[in-house]
């Protein structure tokens, strides 16, 4: 009897939470996304409160950017510099309260900002803590943080870094870092699955540009040990497509830029179309079993659609996801199955085993395991070949040993395998030209990718094994072992 009164006691206290609970933080922004040397920042929030805000607290810290000995990127405190700290008060409490406050001397090359804006009110405080880089990056082509919520350790966030369409960016940065304002604030912010998990990603750009139709990550990225996926983002009205960790959107389109990241990021199938049904895929599957035992045994049922064939999912599919319809520049949400898998994918998030920390704090250690080969696997008339190209710091981030349609494995001097590593099939893109194109892909004449090996002089031999595209098993086997012996 005692412990049911606590209970409902413990349950009106809760409810009471719920109503009257701390202030909500719908927007916490910077403009210009990244800052040039010594010119006007902006620093935007908005923020809801049901019992008034009597206080808004601004903190700027302002370090600068280094690279740690291990290669990774880091921050330090400027010598002499303090954190800036304004705040604002509002003797008749607020319900809303939307402001601006601009540091108009902007901040010098090489700096690490991170802001964090707190909202109070009776019941409580809201805060949220943003981080990016302002001024000339010391980092030159190597991704640039442009927003981050999450903390420093790049293991719970997933890292997209947006790369400039060679074809439409073709003069100063500027008008690309305004157009992914409207990428990252209009877009992605907005998601029903991301707003509210803001801690979960981290955007970034390179200023490398590249051509969208070879989807060919620029070198001075593809070595980095944290970036999860790279969307290049263009003007023009393109097919866009994923393959692999890139894929493409204009950079309004924002309901087509979520949708590609839903494949990119969390392996999630077109809806409209039995031609994306990906391998692994967490919602639709090809054949009954795969999905009886991705589910732990629960119902599969075939799912009705305008599809041909019989294709397999737990629930019935809403015609509403924006893995059916992306809306183009509408923002779709995530419905049913998809919801339940992107929420599974956060959860597993912090388990993730990511190289270093990103804006690791202090200068770590280096040691030779820090230390990748950068081989170069490329495709073109005269089929598979490789080359390692370099030595850098950094670690091997690739799933290693993951069974894919392309395989790539290193091997000794005795044809030992000492790393094999799965690769989606460079040649072969998803398109997602809804309806228009329900063609399964487009088959590239060229293609190249940029891996990262553990440093390692047993290395000798590269061999890919692959299939044709008419589906005969071929493999190509390259010697590496004088280009490895070299960059000692
Ligand atoms: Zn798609």
């Amino acid at each position: 009897m005692k412990l049911k009164f606590i209970r409902a006691l413990i349950g009106l206290a809760c409810f009471k939470l719920a109503a009257y609970g701390d202030p909500v933080i719908t927007l916490a922004q910077h403009y210009p996304f990244h800052p040039a040397n010594n010119t006007a920042v902006s620093f935007r929030i908005s923020v809801a409160s049901a019992t008034g805000i009597s206080k808004i607290v601004f903190t700027l810290n302002a370090l600068e950017c280094i690279r740690n000995a291990d290669g990774t990127h880091g921050t330090a405190p400027r010598p002499g510099s303090q954190p800036n700290l304004i705040t604002i008060s509002y003797p008749n409490p607020r319900l809303a309260v939307d402001t601006t406050i601009t540091i108009a001397a902007g901040f010098p090359a090489h700096t690490y900002l991170s802001y964090q804006w707190e909202a109070i009110d009776n019941a409580g405080t809201a805060s949220r803590r943003v981080r990016g880089q302002a001024g000339d990056s010391p980092y030159g082509n190597e991704e640039v943080l442009l927003y981050a919520t999450g903390d420093d350790q790049p293991k719970g966030a997933y890292h997209i870094c947006f790369v400039p369409d060679s074809r439409d960016y073709t003069g100063p940065l500027l008008k690309f870092l305004k157009d992914l304002e409207t990428t990252v604030y209009k877009g992605y912010l907005t998601n029903n699955m991301i707003r509210g998990y803001e801690d979960k990603w981290a955007f970034y750009y390179t200023p490398s540009r590249a051509d969208f139709i070879q989807k060919e990550i620029p070198e001075a990225v593809a070595a980095s040990s944290i970036l999860d996926a790279f969307g290049f983002i263009h003007i023009r009205d393109y097919r866009d497509a994923r393959n692999g960790k890139c894929f493409s959107s204009e950079y309004n389109m924002v309901g087509t830029i979520v949708h590609e990241t839903g494949h990119a990021i969390f392996n999630l199938s077109d809806e409209y179309s039995p031609s994306n049904v990906l391998p692994n895929s967490c919602h639709i599957y090809k054949n009954k079993a795969d999905c009886i035992a991705a589910n732990s045994g629960q119902g599969c049922s075939v799912i009705r659609t305008k599809w041909f064939g019989k294709y397999y999912s737990t629930e019935p599919l809403s015609p509403n996801c924006i893995m059916n319809n992306d809306g183009n520049a509408l923002m779709m949400e995530f419905q049913s199955r998809c919801r339940e898998c992107i929420k599974a994918a956060y959860a597993q998030l912090e388990l993730r085993a990511h190289g270093a920390p990103a804006f690791s704090k202090f200068p770590l250690a280096f040691s030779t395991d820090d230390r990748v080969l950068v081989l170069k696997i490329s495709f073109n008339s005269k089929g598979w070949a490789a080359a390692v190209t370099g030595l850098k710091a950094g670690k091997s981030s690739l799933a290693i040993g993951v069974q894919k349609s392309v395989m790539v494995n290193v091997l000794d001097s005795s044809g030992r395998k000492l790393y094999e590593i799965g690769l989606d099939d460079p040649r072969i893109d998803e398109i997602d030209d809804q309806g228009k194109y329900d063609q399964v892909s487009n088959h590239k004449k060229m293609a190249q990718r940029y891996l990262m090996l553990p440093y390692d002089l047993r290395i000798k031999t590269v061999e890919i094994a692959s299939k044709t595209l008419k589906n005969t098993q071929q493999v190509k086997r390259v010697a590496v072992g004088k280009q490895v012996a070299k960059l000692l």
